[in-house]
């Protein structure tokens, strides 16, 4: 069977004046084959209709809240009804609008932390089993082509058995408490009833945890973790450190914070293997630096054949020639471009190509709600190592 049109999509959040929402919106239709055709878009409904209005669509499959949308869609006749949902809202909101939409029959894409705490991300794990629905996480930096790349030289064994891996991810826009300026992202990111447990360790950690597990395959056992709070008055962690172990022996270091002045989103990673070692900056995405002992630094640069020579899945994520650079938009399209696939093929009983199976699921998403927590409690124990929670 063949389904001869475009994917309708639904959002909930990504109203006016939101972040994500719209970096969605125009990624989810950089290929062409998803249409952003209805959408909750806001906690207050009368902004969700302005933002309906601003997005040109019609003004009937603009709804006030996220549980009116589930109902009315599902009046509508297949082909016209959304076929998924993307949520976009605060962490704390995660959970409830995928369960409803996952109990309604509708696939998913979801913002990360995938939900507030892991009671919420093991039962969402059941749901998504027991629905047989597509759920996609939104850990944009494994779509980027020189991410993929990495992993599967680190797969194929290019540097030898890992050592080490180090990443971080500083950003400085907490340095002060922006959120009592009331600026909306910081606002929330900042209240423990909306962001969870964790603050800069939730937000941007379990982006830095996702990356070194994607590009191994290894797995985090234990760890040990110091969270702090530097911005006075503050009540979630705005800079936190970790050392990790890995199920292979190897250690690593994994440090975030929001307090760094004059860092912007330096996400990074380097992987130290027994014969090389890798380099990833993340503000610099279409570039992988791979380092020999005794030899000059290897720049492998996206949009060469020989960059898809090694990664299919980096020359399938490619869309633009070499010294044309793609960045955070692509990458999110390329999430967006597995998920559609895998969504297409479920809904015609196909066999999707084996390709777009690659983008972050459920079970990343509990891997992430386990790192918190485990960060959490290292945080608080005297004895520090702790073991990485079980799922
Ligand atoms: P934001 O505050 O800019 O936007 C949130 C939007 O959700 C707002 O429009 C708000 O009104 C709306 N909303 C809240 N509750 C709602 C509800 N019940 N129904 C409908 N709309 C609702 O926040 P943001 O910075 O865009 O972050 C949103 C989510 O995206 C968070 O989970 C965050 O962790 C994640 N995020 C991910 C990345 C990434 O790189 N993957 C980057 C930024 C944010």
């Amino acid at each position: 069977m063949n389904l001869n049109r475009k994917l309708n999509m639904g959002m909930v959040g990504g109203g006016p004046g939101a972040f994500i929402g719209d970096v969605h919106r125009k990624a989810s239709r950089m290929d062409g084959g998803i249409e952003l055709v209805a959408g909750a878009f806001d906690i207050n409904p009368r902004k969700s209709k302005q933002q309906g209005r601003e997005l040109m669509l019609p003004s009937k499959r603009v709804y006030r809240t996220y549980e009116e949308m589930i109902d009315k869609e599902l009046k509508l006749p297949d082909g016209e009804r959304i076929d998924f949902v993307s949520i976009t809202t605060p962490n704390n909101w995660h959970f409830p609008i995928a369960k409803d939409f996952l109990e309604a029959g509708f696939h998913i894409m979801c913002e990360k932390p995938m939900t507030f705490n892991v009671a919420e991300a093991k039962q969402l794990k059941k749901l998504v089993k027991k629905s047989r629905k597509v759920f996609g996480l939104m850990h944009n930096y494994t779509g980027y082509p020189m991410v993929k790349l990495a992993r599967d030289l680190v797969r194929g064994g290019e540097i030898g058995k890992i050592r080490k891996i180090v990443v971080q991810y500083p950003q400085g826009w907490l340095a002060t408490a922006l959120e009592k300026t009331g600026q909306q992202q910081a606002a929330w990111r900042t209240d423990p009833k909306q962001s969870g447990g964790a603050g800069c360790m939730g937000d941007i950690g379990t982006h830095a945890e996702n990356l070194s597990e994607y590009i191994t395959g290894l797995k985090i056992t234990h760890l040990c973790a110091d969270l702090s709070i530097f911005v006075k008055g503050r009540r979630l962690d705005d800079d936190g450190n970790c050392l990790l172990r890995f199920n292979n022996g190897a250690r690593g270091v994994l440090h975030v914070s929001q307090i760094s002045i004059g860092e912007e989103n330096g996400l990074a990673i380097w992987i130290y293997g027994e014969e090389k070692s890798l380099e990833w900056h993340q503000e610099h995405p279409n570039y992988l630096y791979v380092k020999v002992p005794d030899g000059p630094v290897q720049v492998w640069r996206r949009g060469n054949d020989y960059v898809a020579a090694a990664s299919a899945a980096a020359g399938r994520a490619t869309r633009l020639p070499f010294g044309h650079p793609e960045a955070f938009f692509e990458a999110f399209a390329n999430v967006y471009c597995n998920f559609a696939d895998t969504v297409r093929a479920r809904m015609t009983r196909t066999k999707a190509d084996p390709l777009a199976k690659d983008f972050p699921n459920v079970d990343d998403g509990l891997r992430g709600m386990l790192f918190i927590e485990t960060v959490l409690a290292s945080t608080k124990s005297q004895r520090k190592w702790t073991a990485f929670k079980k799922a």
